[in-house]
């Protein structure tokens, strides 16, 4: 399963306002795409909004892609 933190709400939109859980005097490399930042995730990584949000929605469409290739849905009598 997929950590918590690393979904994207509904929205698609990751709120990151509160600065003393992401946002960070130093500036440090983007975990993503190694760019200097000053916002941490989460898990306190440096990262982009904008990347996390990326990261996130193409792991869920890859999440959502293994599922349905894995699941087959079956109706009330078992038919695929
Ligand atoms: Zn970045």
């Amino acid at each position: 399963m997929l950590a918590s933190d690393e979904f994207l709400p509904a929205s698609g939109v990751l709120d990151w306002s509160d600065p003393k859980r992401h946002w960070a005097q130093r500036p440090r490399p983007c975990r993503f795409c190694k760019g200097p930042t000053c916002l941490r995730d989460e898990g306190g990584r440096p990262s982009h909004k904008t990347c996390a949000e990326t990261y996130r929605a193409r792991r869920q469409a890859h999440t959502v892609q293994v599922y349905a290739q894995r699941a087959q849905l079956t109706d009330d009598d078992g038919h695929a």
